[in-house]
């Protein structure tokens, strides 16, 4: 079997989306799960969308991922080189003017107000795929041509599409897709700029690179026959393609650039303190399935059981709990010491923590290690241990904290406080508590933590006490 290559051909317009992260990750699971190459192409054509830094916020995005591309503009293999298509400009020029040759394409001289002038009469008399009038290829005599040419009037190239072609091939996810020459009019191989289109250009680098398999986005699939009509005009074979499901939100409407209820870049995700092998895990699940009930796995398993047969083709939901619950999976699976150093940070920037002892940072951070699902998420949860006032959050709060019995085992924390404030000291005057007033279980335990911390619910009482504070949670007990 010849050697599996594969690409991810981003144009460099910004940051790493969730979608284009997707179509990476798909191609590079693939390419080595059958041992092959995954390369990173970059088609950087379209020179008003592109950003400065683009290419490099790709890379390092891919990086944090865990992809590392076999062959990219910064690591080359020679044989493929260049890896930027404005680099290979002149290996376009050379294949367009062999179309030329071999009467495949030919030269358009039309402005773009004589194009727009014909789309709208066309448009007036009822078509609604208008298509390019074939003036310079049937309407022009040579003798216009030729001064046309003489007087170096600016051109494109366009391919000139056969009659009556079919284009049928077997879409690796989609099964036989079938498109007729028809309804593709001539269209652009090179614009008067000398720059290729994206159909074209994307033909003879998948072709010059030995691209033996595409993954991308559904939303190329009609894009395929103007492509594989290239590909038989130059006599080659094509790689097999497979045309990716959609993502789409919770509205089951695709996801777009412009939607802010779902972060869609990768670089939103680090700045939250997502872990990059969450987020591998989670986008191999947009649109593949694995066998079985079990969803976390880790690159090297995923690399193991990915199958293009897998893949689906009816949309795949973005679902931004999902991904949290899989972060969380990874986060308990850290180690204490791996779980401070992504969340401390966070702590650090948004609260003071000069007063603190290493102690105290430690019980907090450790109390929160199961329950916490990304970086930022741990300044939202420990928030109470950083205001100066206990506030009851809820009617639930306020009847509790009302209750005789809570009056009473704040009074008996009081009267045997600790002598020295610890977790273990702070445990043994609970038991006091218990021991001197009688009572147990909810009315112990709830009203304690209601008069000190204004929840119903929480983290070990112990230990929030501790966190708390001495201080706070006498004069909270005084108070009642
Ligand atoms: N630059 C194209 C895109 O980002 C690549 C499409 C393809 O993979 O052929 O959509």
């Amino acid at each position: 079997m010849t050697k599996v290559r594969v690409r991810y051909a981003p144009s460099p317009t910004g940051h790493l989306h969730i979608g284009n992260a997707r179509t990476a990750l798909f191609n590079y699971l693939f390419a080595k799960h059958y041992e092959g190459d995954f390369i990173l192409r970059i088609e950087d054509t379209d020179l008003e969308r592109n950003v400065v830094g683009g290419e490099e916020s790709q890379l390092k995005y891919l990086g944090w991922l865990g992809i590392t591309p076999d062959e990219s503009p910064v690591n080359p293999n020679p044989k493929y080189s260049p890896y930027r298509q404005m680099e290979r400009l002149e290996l376009y020029q050379k294949y367009a003017h062999q179309l030329i040759e071999l009467g495949h394409a030919y030269k358009c001289y039309c402005t773009e107000e004589e194009l727009d002038e014909d789309y709208e009469a066309q448009k007036q008399s009822g078509v609604v795929a208008t298509q390019y009038n074939r003036k310079c290829l049937l309407h022009r005599s040579q003798d216009e041509l030729a001064s046309l040419e003489a007087a170096n009037t600016p051109y494109t190239i366009r391919v000139r599409v056969p009659e009556n072609e079919v284009y049928i091939f077997q879409d690796m996810i989609r099964g036989e897709v079938s498109f007729e020459s028809k309804d593709i009019g001539d269209w652009v191989l090179i614009k008067a700029n000398g720059i290729p289109t994206y159909n074209f250009a994307v033909v003879i680098d998948d072709h010059t690179m030995d691209i033996t398999h595409v993954f991308r986005g559904e939303e190329h699939l009609s894009n395929t026959p103007k492509q594989i009509m290239i590909y038989r005009m130059l006599g080659w074979g094509y790689p097999l393609f497979g045309h990716m499901t959609l993502i789409v939100n919770e509205q089951r409407k695709k996801l777009s650039k412009r939607d802010n209820s779902i972060l869609q870049f990768m670089s939103q995700y680090e700045e939250l303190g997502y872990l990059p092998q969450a987020m591998f895990n989670f986008m191999s699940l947009l649109g593949w399935s694995p066998i079985g009930e079990e969803e976390i796995f880790t690159h090297e398993e995923l690399v193991k059981q990915f199958s293009e047969e897998r893949l689906s083709k009816s949309p795949s939901m973005f679902d931004p709990q999902k991904l949290k619950w899989i972060n969380n999976r990874y986060i308990k699976a850290m180690s204490y010491e791996e779980f401070k150093a992504l969340v401390l940070p966070f702590l650090e920037k948004a609260q003071d923590l000069s007063s603190k002892s290493e102690l105290w940072i430690d019980t907090l951070i450790h109390l929160y290690h199961d329950q916490c699902s990304y970086g930022q998420e741990i300044v939202e949860l420990t928030s109470m241990f950083f205001e100066t006032q206990t506030v009851l959050e809820n009617e639930e709060a306020q009847e509790v904290y009302k209750l005789d019995t809570t009056y009473e085992v704040a009074k008996a924390f009081v009267a045997n406080r600790p002598s020295v404030w610890t977790i273990e000291s702070v445990k043994e005057t609970i038991n006091k508590v218990k021991e001197t007033t009688g009572l147990k279980g909810k009315p112990l335990f709830m009203g304690l933590r209601v008069v000190a911390s204004g929840k119903v619910h929480g983290p070990d009482l112990a230990s929030t006490l501790y966190l708390i504070g001495e201080e706070r949670v006498i004069f909270a007990c005084n108070a009642r």
